[in-house]
């Protein structure tokens, strides 16, 4: 199984880095990219433990975030050079921006009569990189709201009453931190972006690939930016975009199929991004 989209503690994942990788085991993933937010902190733990499981291949990746007009887009980048120092001082600006909206939604929850205290927030964060999905789980623990996913239907999704848009970085320049630390860009969940429009300008930035295959794409869906890979000769890669359990999001690792192939196909673009033929 491959499965090319996955999160850890280290964003806003459930399971450890150690956890993830003993779970894809278990369930015989054998190709397994991770894919934090504006992180990679989990990658180090994640390659020892990926070590004792052979033949395992774990992808070191990282997913990014833009919000863009009416909606979002989020970059996924693989096999990138990410212990260089420049792109690690990206990742922790982009996680300090993360703090200052955890703060900045605090304040719209509280004039929305749902009153939260950013440490909480803080607490379940740890060393990782903050997100809505653990605003959301405070707003279960106080009461507000029953699940992760109704918080983010009624209050957090983009443009919702208590959603507070990133500004600072617009996708093409997302593509092209990826592409400067040699690593190939991809354009995740185009289905739940909904953004196509938007698919031309990326590729002219350095977009090398769709996440083709994903839980909530329809069969139409699928077929259709498979056949938009094969017209621009961009990668077709997916993943399940797992998150472990009580966060929201329930698909489960290893879903949907990824075939094998997908895996050369992303080591060839990795090739092509550092130069090679
Ligand atoms: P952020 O990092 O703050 O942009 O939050 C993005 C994360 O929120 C995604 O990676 C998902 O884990 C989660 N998310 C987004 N939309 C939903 C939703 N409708 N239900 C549950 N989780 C969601
Ligand atoms: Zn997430
Ligand atoms: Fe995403
Ligand atoms: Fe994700």
């Amino acid at each position: 199984m491959v499965d090319l989209h996955t999160h850890t503690t280290a964003s806003d994942g459930s399971l450890a880095p150690r956890e993830l990788i003993r779970e894809a085991a278990r369930r015989g993933v054998r190709v397994l990219a991770i894919t934090d937010h504006d992180s990679t902190d989990g990658l180090t733990e994640a390659l020892d433990e990926a070590a004792r499981h052979p033949p395992m291949r774990l992808v070191p990746g990282i997913e990014i975030n833009c919000d863009v007009e009416g909606g979002e887009i989020h970059i996924l980048g693989y096999l990138l050079d990410y212990e260089i120092q420049w792109f690690q001082e990206f990742c922790r600006a982009q996680r300090a921006e993360r703090a200052v909206r955890v703060r900045r939604i605090a304040a719209r929850l509280a004039e929305l009569g749902m009153p939260i205290d950013a440490k909480e927030v803080f607490d379940l964060v740890k060393e990782g990189s903050a997100g809505r999905p653990h605003i959301a789980q405070v707003m279960v623990s106080r009461g507000y709201v029953k699940s992760v996913r109704e918080a983010f239907d009624r209050y957090l999704h983009a443009g919702g009453p208590a959603h507070v848009p990133r500004k600072k970085l617009v996708p093409a320049d997302a593509v092209a931190v990826v592409r400067k630390a040699q690593g190939v860009p991809v354009l995740a969940h185009p289905g739940l972006a909904r953004k196509d429009e938007l698919i031309p300008g990326l590729v002219q930035a350095g977009l090398m690939g769709i996440e083709c295959y994903y839980q909530e794409h329809s069969a139409g869906q699928t077929a259709a930016y498979l056949q938009m890979c094969k017209d621009l000769a961009l990668v077709a890669t997916g993943g399940s975009d797992f998150h472990g359990p009580h966060i929201g999001r329930t698909n489960a690792m290893g879903t949907p199929h990824v075939p094998l192939a997908v895996y050369d196909a992303l080591l060839a673009k990795a090739r092509e991004a550092r130069g090679g033929a």
